[in-house]
């Protein structure tokens, strides 16, 4: 084909995209309004870029259609990333866990590995170039373009992102365009978000990090469950653990949310045993706490069951003593809402999954187009599960341009 394939965004999906369609033998132009590719990548893992993860599983996904999210992976999974990576100088490693990192434990290196890629792949770079207006015109598609040209194209890949982190250049810009070409677009919402909450009976515990399960409810039914890491806040609180279930809130509005922290969920047998063991001594309850728990949790747990600081063991019958178990295990708090977009890692919402070929990830509806990444409704835990998805879906579309 003479005219090149064209690329609306230099993010993970993007830059997939352009190097797996130039290694067909495609001539690529990746267009980007950043001054440099990659630039939300460079920031991912808190700089460390957490890759993919080893436990890649289509039902970790919030997508609509877990089977699309299967077929995709079955096309570009976990381990054809870490070849895919290899491929263009990036190393990976895992955590215990199953998260994977590059080896340089640099995000910037990845990006450096990208731009060097695609320099030697010859992908025709267009940066500080913002699409404002995406028109077909004779079965072609006319970009609009900030720099006052236009330019046309037979097959355009939108893989500009959601709304999240707007500063790094996604802003959500062409959902409009999108639907004026046909497509559905599903309000766009933070995810993978800090969740705001009433902090007043827990402030005493702010700044204070630890590993709990975290339980969201909706008129005490309960809606979703995550295990990891969290920080109490001011306003709330951060990390994986409520970051995963960010989007159960913010796609509901007007009803009653309660999270319902547990941060004995893997100690508590053994807490029980240590209690009955010391049952008739006069150890304090707050050691025995923190036996499993961080130093600032016991004492806040005890104040809230009404004992004083330094209760011992012994002078606890065992109803008193469950009732300062029972607050560990369901420490609550009133949830508010959460973050903005510009707090968020992505954001859900976008063109729904059913209107793209996951095979492929053309269009269903109009010829010529492909969309990738976060445009799609696809949002994946903390973890390295939206890069991921970043990486197959950009692969997958361009290994299938024809
Ligand atoms: C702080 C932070 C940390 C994160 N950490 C992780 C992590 O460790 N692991 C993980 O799996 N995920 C992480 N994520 C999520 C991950 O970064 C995204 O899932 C991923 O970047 C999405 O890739 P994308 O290619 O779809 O979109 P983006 O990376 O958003 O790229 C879209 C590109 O399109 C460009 N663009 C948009 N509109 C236009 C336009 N009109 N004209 C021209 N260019 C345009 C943008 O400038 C941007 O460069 C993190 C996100 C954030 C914000």
């Amino acid at each position: 084909m003479d005219t090149p394939i064209t690329i609306i965004g230099a993010g993970p999906s993007g830059m997939t995209a352009a190097l797996f369609a130039a290694k067909s033998g495609h001539k690529v132009r990746l267009i980007d309004s950043n001054e440099q590719v990659g630039r939300k990548l460079l920031v991912t893992g808190s700089g460390r870029a957490n890759l993919t993860n080893q436990r890649m599983e289509g039902s970790r996904y919030s997508c609509a259609d877990i089977t699309w999210m299967e077929t995709l992976l079955k096309r570009f999974g976990h381990a054809d990333l870490i070849t895919f990576l290899r491929e263009i100088g990036v190393l990976t490693f895992s955590t215990a866990d199953g998260w994977c990192y590059p080896v340089s434990e640099s995000a910037q290196t990845v990006v450096d590995a990208f731009a060097n890629a695609l320099r030697q792949a010859n992908v025709e770079l267009v940066l500080n170039t913002k699409v404002t207006a995406i028109l077909t015109i004779n079965e072609e598609f006319k970009l609009d373009l900030s720099t006052g040209a236009t330019i046309s194209t037979k097959q355009l890949i939108v893989a500009a992102g959601g709304k999240a982190y707007p500063t790094l250049g996604s802003r959500g810009e062409l959902f409009p365009w999108l639907k004026n070409l046909g497509h559905s677009i599903l309000p766009l919402v933070p995810a993978l978000a800090p969740v705001t909450c009433e902090m007043s009976s827990w402030k005493a515990l702010s700044g204070v990090r630890f590993d709990a399960r975290a339980s969201l409810y909706e008129n005490s039914s309960l809606l979703a469950e995550t295990t990891g890491n969290l920080i109490l806040t001011e306003w709330g609180l951060n990390g994986p653990a409520v970051m995963d279930l960010s989007h159960h809130i913010s796609t509901r509005s007007n009803v009653k949310l309660e999270l319902r922290l547990n941060p004995l969920f893997n100690s508590e047998v053994e807490l029980h045993d240590l209690i009955t063991r010391k049952r008739s001594t006069d150890t304090p309850l707050r050691v025995l706490l923190a036996s499993v728990l961080s130093p600032k949790l016991p004492p806040v747990l005890i104040a809230r069951a009404g004992y004083p600081l330094d209760v011992p063991i012994n002078e606890l019958n065992d109803e008193q003593t469950e009732k300062v178990l029972k607050i560990a295990t369901s420490m609550p708090f009133k949830v508010t809402g959460v973050r903005g977009f510009e707090y968020c890692q992505v954001s859900a919402g976008g063109v729904p999954v059913s209107e793209v070929d996951p095979l492929n990830m053309r269009s269903r509806l109009i010829s010529g187009l492909t969309l990738v990444g976060e445009t799609l409704d696809v949002v994946g835990p903390c973890g390295g599960y939206n890069l991921q998805y970043a990486f197959s879906s950009g692969a997958v579309a361009g290994m299938s341009i024809e």
